[in-house]
């Protein structure tokens, strides 16, 4: 049974962007890229999916610029066997993603697709979504708890107040949660691995895909500065402050 699972190069979580001074979004250029931390745990189920005897195969893709092959290389080194980059240089929106991805789902005829719930630099938290509208498969989002068995994944989802138990008939789209798993640290050997498995690049075009944006981005703003606090002598002083500037109480 094979896995297919999405991987995004972002923006790495411990980088704070700047947004560009003409505000048509943030600066880049020459930060420290990684892969997107929901993905990493994508990557990380499928192949304890595949230790466990669950899955055969697992192939990472990802789509964008050439550098993209980098998240890839993570992904193998992580223990996917294979990877598909699809290479474009436009902005790939979504939309224009969970196309790619379908398309690739057609000529893999995966059983289990698995994607990260968001991606932190856009955070939209839609592709997962519209691939399973697209492929006209179900879907559970913010898995914490996947399980296969007889064609049917067993599917955790925290919901709010509690936690959520679905099955879903295969093939299927899950989206990664935080909770699913703790992703493991690769190696040197397995990185230098990694380097042999097999690596292919498709365009969209090779695809039968328009991958164009259908969005367009009219402002990017920093958030504004939070004033300083102030310190209170007291607790009758920080009372009276909560009525007259709070007036929380
Ligand atoms: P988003 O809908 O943009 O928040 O992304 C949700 C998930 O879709 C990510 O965690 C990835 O698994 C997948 N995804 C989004 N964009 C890409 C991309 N360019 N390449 C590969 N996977 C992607």
């Amino acid at each position: 049974m094979k896995v297919l699972v999405a991987v995004k190069r972002v923006v790495d979580y411990n980088v704070k962007v700047r947004v560009k001074s003409d505000g048509s979004g943030v600066d880049i250029a020459s930060v420290k890229m990684s892969i997107n931390p929901f993905d990493e745990i994508a990557i990380e189920e499928a192949v304890r999916l595949k230790e466990a005897g669950a899955a055969t195969e697992v192939i990472a893709v990802s789509c964008g610029i050439a550098a993209c092959n980098e998240t890839l290389r993570t992904a193998l080194a992580m223990g996917a066997d294979r990877a598909i980059l699809i290479e474009s240089n436009e902005e790939l929106q979504p939309l224009a993603v969970a196309k790619l991805l379908k398309a690739v789902v057609d000529k893999e005829a995966p059983q289990l697709i698995i994607l990260g719930k968001q991606a932190i630099d856009d955070d939209s938290n839609q592709t997962g979504q519209m691939l399973a509208a697209l492929a006209g498969m179900p879907q559970a989002t913010f898995a914490s708890g996947i399980e296969l068995s007889e064609g049917k994944a067993t599917v955790k989802r925290e919901v709010d107040g509690g936690a959520e138990t679905l099955s879903l008939d295969l093939p299927a789209v899950v989206t990664t949660d935080l909770r699913l798993n703790e992703p493991r640290y690769v190696t040197l050997p397995n990185i230098m691995k990694a380097k042999k498995k097999p690596l292919t690049t498709l365009t969209p075009a090779e695809l039968g895909v328009d991958a164009a944006p259908r969005l367009t981005t009219i402002k990017v703003a920093e958030p504004p500065k939070r004033s300083a606090g102030v310190m209170v002598p007291d607790v009758a002083a920080l009372v009276a402050k909560l009525k007259s500037e709070a007036k929380v109480l």
